[in-house]
This record gives C-alpha cells, structure tokens and sequence, in this order.
C-alpha cells in the first residue's frame, strides 16, 4: 500500500524553507499533497489559484508530490485523501507552541494520523512567507529566499501596487 501524507499551509508564498521540507520528506513517503489552506480569516497577499501554480512550478522537479488547495478541518481532509501523517516544519521555538496545540488537536480528532515535524534547514531557519513579502516591498534581492517564479510573482505584485 502506497503511504500518502499531507503537507498543509498558507504558502502565501512559497519559500525555499518549504521547498527543502518538501523535498526532504517526500523521500520517505510514496505520496506526498501539500495542501493550501483556503482560510478566509488570513489575509493573503496571493489567491488560493495564484499559490497553486506557485507551488506547482516550485515542485515540479519533483514527481511524487502533487498540489491540491482545501478548506475546513485538515485532519478532515487528511481522512478524505487516505493520508496517514501530517507535515509541519520546524523553525524556532516560537513555532513549537502553536504547532503543538494545532498536533494535540488533531490528533484529538483522529489518533489514526500522525502529525511528523521535520527540522528546518539551518540556512532556512529564519525564512518566512511575511519576510520575503517584505523585503520584496524595499525592492531587496530576495533570490536567496524564494524559487525564481515567486521572485518575478512578486515583482509583479509590486509593478500592480499591491
Ligand atoms: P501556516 O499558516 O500553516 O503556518 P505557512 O505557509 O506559514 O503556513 O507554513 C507551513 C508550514 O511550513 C508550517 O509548519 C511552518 O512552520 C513551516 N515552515 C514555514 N517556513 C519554513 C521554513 N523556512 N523552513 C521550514 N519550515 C517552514
């Protein structure tokens, strides 16, 4: 049986920190979705079907990985696509609480789906989507930060004043 599992987040954009998790896990696994998140409470500066060819260009060298967008609850989601574990990456340990409330929580809801923390990459360990929509704000090279295609998605954004 091909083990499947779930890599959910706003990836409002996708940075290279997701993009070495994804590469990295998706070795030990026979399927690997990441899964955008629709949630209307955030504020995202790019549409859910902007994130998703973002996502699909970053990772198409990659060919067990495919990239779908969902709403609602994502151990629910994990049940309907048969994935048995949930990806979250770890960069500091600010993340670490909020990411154990959010595992405890699913794993209230179905103890059947694991959710697995893999390490940031050292060189990624402070990169997040919000800095990179920043220093792309102050015209700063950002190409350490994002794959090519975010690089020019944002100069776009920036060219259309958002
Ligand atoms: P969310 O809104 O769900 O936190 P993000 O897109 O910000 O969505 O992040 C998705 C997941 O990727 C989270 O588990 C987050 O901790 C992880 N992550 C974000 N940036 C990095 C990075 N630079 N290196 C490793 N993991 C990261």
């Amino acid at each position: 049986m091909m083990i499947k599992a779930l890599y959910p987040g706003s990836f409002d954009p996708v940075t290279r920190g997701h993009v070495d998790i994804i590469e990295r896990v998706s070795k030990s696994f026979g399927h690997l979705y990441i899964g955008i998140i629709e949630n209307a409470s955030k504020d995202a500066m790019f549409s859910i079907e902007e994130r998703l060819i973002l996502m699909e260009e970053a990772t198409a060298h990659l060919r067990n990985v495919s990239v779908i967008s969902f709403s609602g609850l994502t151990v629910k989601y994990a049940e309907e696509i048969k994935a048995s574990a949930l990806i979250r990456g770890l960069r500091a340990i600010s993340d670490f609480e909020y990411e154990l409330q959010l595992a405890s929580t699913n794993r209230r809801i179905n103890p059947e789906i694991e959710t697995l923390f893999l390490m940031a990459s050292t060189k990624y360990s402070y990169v997040s989507s919000s800095l990179v929509k920043e220093l792309s704000l102050y015209d700063s090279d950002i190409s350490f930060y994002v794959p090519a295609c975010v690089e020019k998605a944002l100069a776009d954004k920036k060219m259309e004043g958002k």
